[in-house]
């Protein structure tokens, strides 16, 4: 239903296309994040214009999605993809070319909603040229981010500096759950507006097929165990910890298994390369029998997935909220998750799934059991897990929590403010 809002806004993702295909090519959360905000906010009366890095000549500039939501691919580098630790050199051009758009088109955008590090700098920039106010999502933080992984890249210094002086200067900051926000608090600083607005899942394409139907259409028996993971490949999503885990539960040993793990791959990129260890490891523990790699799940396909699975397993080193959570839940598929950010958030542990301390293969090994283990218990934990999210994470009601953030700035008297971050 349209409300009589009108007003232009902008959503900027530098490096997260929210046109493109999600599944691949690092493609995951931040691209279904603005494409499904964008969508909703257009529903709810806004023009949205989502501007994100042309990375194909073949690409086109502009697509429309929906009657008043598109997306614009603007020039910043060479038009191939680049991996995003790689891309903060071109930034300027993005400013320059964003401020050229706004100017060839006579469109004012009162509003930036900036998504990611790279973009929030983008997003500094234009306000201290233009008269525009500032939100942002983070998405991951580095200062949570380099405390898990062991290489630590060279743009790390930036990003921390980005970070802080967006948490600082940006009219409001969105926080996608209380430990996210907790995270800004105690890593990067005191200062700065923060507001907790969730993520948010369409909860009916996702819960809009039986159990015994998905189980069909993909061809898997009533009686095997599924286990599904979903998702990049990405060292940070922990998947070693899951193979690892189902090379050591009892359920193996009790049941008919089959470990899922779906996600797109480029070979020789770098999720490529995490695809091709992930395939060793599955080979060294003799897991290759029960073990199938379907590679990118289409939006189609993916709820017969999830409905299809016994559960669904996210066994992230760090994650800032997690959609693939969110999305199971709405299939009625409890989750098994790291005990960290955002899945301490979505996940209720013993009422919609269970929490492990991350990288702790025996610990996911013992809650794999207890779930396959107990069917009645998993179909429980589901039908709560399928509550919650309809109570919670809606994109529809993500949206409304947006608007009126963005209708609460814009009631507000105009305060021009200058960022201490340049290039
Ligand atoms: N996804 C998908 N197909 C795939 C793998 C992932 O559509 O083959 C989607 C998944 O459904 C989810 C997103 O990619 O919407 C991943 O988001 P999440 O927040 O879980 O992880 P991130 O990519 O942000 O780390």
């Amino acid at each position: 239903m349209f409300s009589p809002i009108k007003k232009h806004i902008a959503l900027i993702s530098v490096h997260g296309d929210p046109a493109i295909e999600i599944g691949k090519e690092e493609a995951g959360g931040q691209n279904v994040y603005v494409r499904q905000v964008g969508q909703a906010l257009a529903q709810k009366g806004w023009l949205v214009d989502m501007f994100t890095r042309k990375a194909n000549p073949q690409q086109d500039t502009i697509v429309q999605h929906s009657l008043n939501c598109r997306t614009i691919r603007l020039n910043a580098g060479p038009e191939e993809f680049v991996p995003r630790d790689d891309i903060f050199g071109y930034l300027p051009e993005f400013v320059e070319n964003f401020r050229q758009f706004q100017q060839e088109n006579q469109i004012t955008y009162p509003i930036v909603h900036t998504n990611y590090w790279l973009s929030a700098w983008v997003g500094m920039q234009l306000k201290n040229k233009l008269d525009i106010q500032q939100v942002h999502t983070y998405h991951s933080l580095g200062a949570v981010k380099y405390k898990s992984v062991t290489t630590i890249p060279m743009i790390a210094t930036t990003r921390l500096s980005t970070e802080k002086a967006v948490l600082e200067s940006a009219q409001r900051i969105v926080a996608t759950s209380p430990q996210e926000r907790d995270h800004m608090r105690t890593l990067v600083s005191q200062k700065g507006k923060i507001d907790i607005i969730p993520c948010g899942t369409d909860i009916s394409h996702f819960g809009s097929i039986s159990r015994i139907a998905a189980r069909e259409q993909l061809g898997i028996d009533p009686e095997t165990k599924v286990i599904l993971y979903v998702g990049r490949f990405d060292r940070r999503k922990g998947i070693e910890t899951l193979v690892r885990a189902v090379g050591q539960c009892q359920a193996r040993k009790n049941h008919q298994l089959k470990l899922i793990i779906g996600g797109g791959f480029i070979p020789g990129h770098s999720d490529g390369k995490e695809s091709d260890r992930i395939a060793s490891i599955v080979d060294e523990l003799g897991l290759n029998d029960l073990t199938i790699f379907p590679g990118r799940l289409s939006r189609e396909v993916l709820p017969n997935y999830y409905t299809a699975a016994d559960v669904t397993v996210v066994p992230s080193h760090y994650e800032p909220f997690g959609l693939v959570t969110i999305e199971s839940m709405a299939c009625g598929t409890p989750v098994i998750g790291s005990d960290v950010g955002g899945l301490q958030f979505t996940i209720v542990p013993e009422e919609t799934g269970l929490l492990c301390p991350p990288k702790d293969n025996a610990a996911f090994a013992a809650a794999i059991d207890r779930i396959l283990g107990n069917p009645e218990r998993r179909n429980k934990l589901g039908i709560n897990a399928r509550e919650r999210v309809e109570k919670m994470f809606s994109w529809d009601g993500v949206a409304a929590q947006l608007t009126n953030l963005y209708l609460d700035l814009l009631k507000q008297p105009k305060a021009k403010q200058f960022s201490s971050v340049s290039a």
